[in-house]
């Protein structure tokens, strides 16, 4: 491997600055990425920034919204109980990225910035209509998730730019959301497909939630079929998936598509069509395009479902996967 220079700045502007003053320099967080790049000798730069000891990006705030700095741990985010009940799906993604070794060093501004189709992350963030907060010499922007993946290995970081973290807008109990990452196999490994959701029903209509012991072990297509007459309208809802295109994206045509309907398992079924018609995954070691394009409406479906049990049941942790 090929000597280099480690640098340990203590704050943004001295990471900043010090990108811009030195010749082939890359930022290092977790080095899960980087380092894996750097054995392979893929890239081979005279100079590791490393963003470790900056304290100004490792946070996780819960007021107003979510906030997390780029270099808070997959751990950290994965053992967080507001996230877990409130930001569900980056809840799923972060117990499920790597192996506890990895987790625990990983950070979530690694993971985006890498900008892997497959990037266990993308999803939730894409579906909890993240911004991404960026920092540079010419000061602080904030870019939208959705704005900021531009292909494979590419994001819309000008030189030296660094991401300081990740916003998101606070969600009320009426919303629910869920990320599936179909693997090869339960043990660790890259998803063959990732499905984020996420839906927000209309409240005053109706109450949508379990008041029977049924309800609570029931599998949630009979407690759908029993809450018919409620009429859960959706207010608002997001779609996204991974490894089916050159950057992780939203299904828009299936997000439209779920709008001021009714929620039921048939409406479910025919999004995941339409969700299908917008994926372009190609042939890989991990799956053929054929079975990930049918996976991609199986997958829809079952995170749709997933996201409005999380509204009907939120408490309801005795039984988790009593489902799937
Ligand atoms: C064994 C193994 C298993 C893995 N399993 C998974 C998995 O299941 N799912 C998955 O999605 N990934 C997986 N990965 C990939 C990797 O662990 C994740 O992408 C991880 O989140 C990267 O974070 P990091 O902090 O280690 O990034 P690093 O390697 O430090 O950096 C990654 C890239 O981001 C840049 N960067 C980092 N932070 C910033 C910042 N704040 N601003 C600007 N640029 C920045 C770096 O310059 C580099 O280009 C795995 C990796 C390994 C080695």
């Amino acid at each position: 491997m090929r000597s280099f220079e480690y640098h340990k700045p203590e704050t943004v502007q001295e990471a900043v600055e010090l990108m811009g003053a030195l010749d082939n320099a890359k930022y290092i967080a977790g080095g899960t990425d980087v380092m894996v790049l750097f054995r392979q000798k893929k890239i081979a730069p005279a100079n590791l920034i490393s963003l470790r000891s900056i304290n100004d990006l490792v946070y996780i705030d819960e007021q107003d919204g979510l906030k997390i700095g780029s270099a808070a741990t997959l751990s950290a985010i994965a053992k967080d109980e507001f996230i877990k009940r409130s930001y569900s799906a980056l809840n799923d993604a972060a117990t499920r990225l790597g192996s506890l070794q990895i987790r625990n060093v990983a950070t979530m501004g690694g993971n985006i910035c890498n900008a892997a189709p497959s990037a266990d992350t993308a999803c939730p963030l894409l579906v909890l209509d993240a911004k991404v907060i960026i920092v540079g010499q010419k000061g602080e922007r904030e870019v939208d998730i959705d704005d900021f993946f531009l292909g494979p290995n590419k994001v819309a970081l000008e030189k030296g730019e660094i991401v300081k973290g990740f916003h998101m807008p606070q969600f009320g109990n009426n919303t629910g959301s869920a990320y599936i990452k179909h693997t090869r196999r339960q043990a660790m490994d890259l998803p063959m497909i990732g499905v984020g959701a996420r839906i927000t029903i209309k409240i005053g209509k109706s109450e949508a939630r379990c008041h029977d012991a049924l309800c609570t072990i029931d599998n949630i297509s009979n407690v759908l079929a029993r809450l018919q007459d409620e009429e859960l309208e959706i207010e608002d809802a997001r779609i996204a998936m991974g490894v089916v295109a050159p950057r992780p994206i939203r299904a828009k045509q299936a997000e439209a598509a779920l709008k001021g309907k009714v929620v039921s398992e048939k409406l479910f079924r025919e999004i995941g069509e339409i969700a299908m018609s917008e994926a372009q995954p190609r042939d890989s070691i991990r799956g053929e395009a054929w079975y990930r394009k049918e996976m991609v409406k199986v997958l829809v479906r079952r995170a749709l479902m997933r996201s409005i049990d999380r509204i009907i049941r939120p408490d309801d942790t005795i039984y988790p996967e009593r489902l799937w």
